[in-house]
């Protein structure tokens, strides 16, 4: 039997306010345990929660970003649970009416370009940290960290659009792009700030109806969350050839042990009983506000990424890796508005920049060698004063020394030899001394242009700008 894999994939993006969603505590990762926590994110009778509306506006961004329709009223509700991380008995979240819906998502795949529908994004608040597999807890102990509770979140639902791990992938990395562009998320997979559960189900080809899903959650990198559907794929085919039922669960990835276990029964959602808190008022969405999110959008990937490739005629590899992010694009763009060579300065940022910020494990912007330095540079190399590869050394001096490129070349006795004169002079002197070897030239051995060639750069040590010597020589030799 051949079977066709069908994932929707649930993900949760934290937001990069300063504070919480429903009170003025930090959001800052990485505190002491349970000291960032107030009345309100404790959940203590009486406290009541106070909207940021930081949280409307990014959720709002990201709303219009994957063209999603807006509701300008939407409603927070009550998701009622019991869990230690979870004081409150309840977290906030939206149910029947979130902020957005029916968004799309476009991903690139085997066949070309395939949308991805996006069912609802939806505003909530974040639960605490349960620990228990760390070191310093014993084994029959939890302990609980509040620090997170009311961090805010948006969630991000799909269609049961994708079909297969792949997929699932690029479409994980093209949401953490897409929300670092917009600047509302930093997509820290490792940190939690970007989490995935995918859903899995597998069905016969030609099969209308969906199969039984399982989610699969705890996938801490874009890589394991290939790796964990893949093998629920495997797992759901063999358990179907077999002749037995899938079970509708959760389960755990095991990044050590590259494998999914069970971790509970999955609820319904009606056994969350939701229904709108009571202590919040509508969210309203007036016309201003939507058009200021909407004038505050950047440029978004695609549109930058076909740009690259349409106006300024770049391959497309090359569009893709320069708007992989946000920095990249802005730091070539202001790398190209100095040296007008579009092909050049690509070549420079995907080869020299991106692999000196990977080896640094920093962002481009903060290189030493910044976009105006950069331009410097390739400047240096049009005009003659340095050899293309020699600057690949000038560029590496640049990221410990600060000082002006023309320095710099000269402190490291790069300076190509391209004044005319002076490489006249040269030449002059080995005609002079192979007065046999000119003759021979003319009367037909062009080989010898290599001879020639070979003189200038040995007397200049290497130094004579080889384009010019060509040019003269051939010039010289041809009057
Ligand atoms: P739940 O209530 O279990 O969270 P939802 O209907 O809200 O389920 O869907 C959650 C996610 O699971 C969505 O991304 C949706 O596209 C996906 N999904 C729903 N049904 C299936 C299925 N049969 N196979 C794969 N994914 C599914
Ligand atoms: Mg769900
Ligand atoms: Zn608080």
């Amino acid at each position: 039997m051949k079977y066709e894999v069908v994932i929707g994939l649930e993900i949760h993006a934290q937001l990069s306010t300063r504070t919480k969603i429903f009170c003025g505590c930090s959001t800052a990762f990485g505190a002491q345990p349970n000291t960032q926590v107030c009345p309100v994110c404790l959940g203590m009778p009486g406290s009541l929660p106070v909207l940021n509306k930081q949280v409307v506006h990014y959720a709002l961004k990201m709303g219009l970003a994957t063209r999603s329709k807006i509701n300008r009223r939407n409603i927070f509700a009550r998701k009622n649970y019991f869990y230690a991380d979870l004081p409150k008995g309840y977290q906030i979240s939206q149910f029947e009416l979130p902020i957005c819906e029916h968004g799309v998502l476009e991903i690139p795949s085997g066949e070309g370009t395939k949308k991805i529908g996006i069912t609802r994004i939806h505003m909530e608040e974040d639960a605490g940290k349960s620990i228990h597999d760390e070191a310093f807890v014993s084994k029959h102990e939890t302990l609980v960290d509040l620090n997170r509770c009311g961090v805010p979140l948006i969630e991000i639902v799909s269609e049961p659009d994708l079909r297969s791990a792949a997929d699932a992938a690029a479409y994980v990395t093209k949401m953490r792009q897409l929300v670092r562009y917009l600047g509302i998320c930093d997509g820290n997979m490792e940190e939690g700030s970007l989490r995935c559960d995918a859903n899995v189900s597998i069905r016969p080809v030609g099969q209308t109806t969906l199969g039984t899903k399982t989610e699969l959650k705890n996938m801490n990198s874009i890589k394991n969350v290939e790796k964990a559907i893949s093998y629920e794929i495997k797992r759901q085919t063999e358990i179907l050839e077999d002749g037995g039922n899938i079970v509708q669960q959760t389960l755990l990835w095991d990044p050590d042990k590259n494998e999914a276990r069970p971790m509970r029964g999955k609820e319904d959602s009606h056994d969350y009983r939701y229904f709108p808190d009571p202590d919040l008022a509508e969210v309203c969405i007036d016309e201003p506000w939507l058009q200021r999110a909407q004038e505050e959008l950047p440029e978004l990937p695609d549109a930058r990424r076909l740009r690259f490739e349409r106006e300024l005629g770049l391959p497309a590899y090359d569009a893709e890796l320069l708007t992989s992010s946000r920095e990249v694009a802005d730091y070539f763009e202001e790398t190209l508005s100095r040296t007008n060579n579009a092909k050049k300065t690509s070549n420079w940022v995907m080869g020299e920049v991106l692999r000196l910020s990977k080896e640094k494990n920093c962002s481009v912007r903060e290189l030493p060698v910044t976009a105006a330095r950069l331009a410097e540079l390739m400047q240096a190399v049009e005009k003659g004063e340095v050899s293309q590869s020699a600057a690949k050394t000038v560029f590496e001096a640049m990221d410990k020394d600060d000082a002006p490129v023309k320095v710099l070349i000269e402190k490291l006795g790069l300076k190509q030899l391209s004044d005319v004169s002076a490489l006249e002079e040269i030449i002059d002197r080995i005609f002079a001394e192979n007065p046999d070897k000119v003759e021979s030239y003319k009367n037909g051995k062009t080989k010898l242009m290599g001879f020639f060639m070979g003189s200038v750069m040995r007397i200049s040590q290497g130094k004579a700008d080889p384009q010019k010597v060509s040019a003269m020589l051939r010039e010289k030799l041809s009057s």
